[in-house]
């Protein structure tokens, strides 16, 4: 079973730019890939459809996507599940992706809201195992000491290190990050890259990251999706990319 599957999929905006142009792509489960291409190429917005916070166009009746075996909309409708299929799929983005005034450790816990009773989660009662897990996720990506902190106070790679622990209290099975190292300096977007490489290899997540240089993508990433003007014009190993597309 793949991990992402996209058929079809088209966005106009209003306005009538024409984000994404008929892309379909398939990324297998286990996967680390690469989504390249300039600024205003479609990449956000491929990965906002993909997590089901936009419906593709309602004209393209056949476009549909499915991550981990869940459909997360078809023919320009999000699906009625999307709150089940959105536990499995975490995201990250460029930044102010945590809660600012909020601990470190209560923004990575929120990675828990989709899976527990509304009113638990409302009222912040996490149970100490929930904690624990927090506690250890934040170990892994190596900011554990920064629990207590408001995550204001949390230098850039910090806050994306937190907000990949998210993810993995979540419990998510697809990682989509929207250019998570675009604000960063070259040592912190390596650390975040690494990471992310990581929790791929050790715990089998799937790992769609968007990036504008195509030098961590040959890095990091095995496969490399190269978009321009909302179609996919390269899809294949990192290697075989040249600076063109
Ligand atoms: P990228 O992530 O590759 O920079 P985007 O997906 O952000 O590309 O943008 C693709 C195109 O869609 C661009 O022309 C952009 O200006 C346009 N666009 C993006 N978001 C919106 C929006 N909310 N409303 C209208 N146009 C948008
Ligand atoms: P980054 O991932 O952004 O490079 P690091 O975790 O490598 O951040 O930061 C290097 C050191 O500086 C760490 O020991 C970290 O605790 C400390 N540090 C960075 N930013 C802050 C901050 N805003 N407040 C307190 N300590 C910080």
């Amino acid at each position: 079973m793949s991990a992402i599957g996209i058929s079809g999929l088209s966005k106009t905006y209003r306005g009538g730019t024409r984000a994404l142009d008929r892309v379909s792509l398939t990324v297998e489960a286990g996967e680390m890939v690469a989504l390249i291409g300039a600024s205003g190429s479609g990449k956000s917005t491929l990965i906002r459809h993909i997590s089901g916070l936009v419906p593709a166009d309602k004209n393209s009746g056949s476009c549909k996507i499915v991550v981990d075996g869940a459909i997360v909309q078809e023919g320009g409708r999000i699906s009625r599940n999307i709150a089940t299929a959105r536990t499995d799929i975490g995201v990250i983005f460029q930044q102010f992706n945590l809660v600012p005034r909020l601990s470190v450790l209560n923004n990575v816990l929120a990675g828990l809201l989709g899976r527990m009773p509304v009113l638990r989660g409302v009222l912040g009662l996490f149970r100490k195992e929930e904690s624990q897990l927090a506690m250890q996720a934040l170990d892994r990506v190596g900011i554990a000491h920064t629990a207590r902190q408001r995550a204001s106070t949390l230098s850039g790679g910090q806050q994306q290190r937190a907000a990949i622990a998210r993810t993995l209290v979540q419990g998510a099975r697809v990682i989509l990050a929207d250019e998570p190292i675009a604000s960063l300096d070259p040592a912190s977007a390596k650390r975040v890259m690494g990471i992310l490489s990581q929790i791929n290899k050790e715990d089998g997540i799937t790992v769609l990251v968007s990036l504008h240089q195509v030098e961590y993508a040959r890095r990091y990433c095995k496969r490399t999706i190269a978009m321009r003007d909302g179609q996919v014009v390269f899809d294949g190993p990192s290697r075989e990319l040249t600076t063109q597309f």
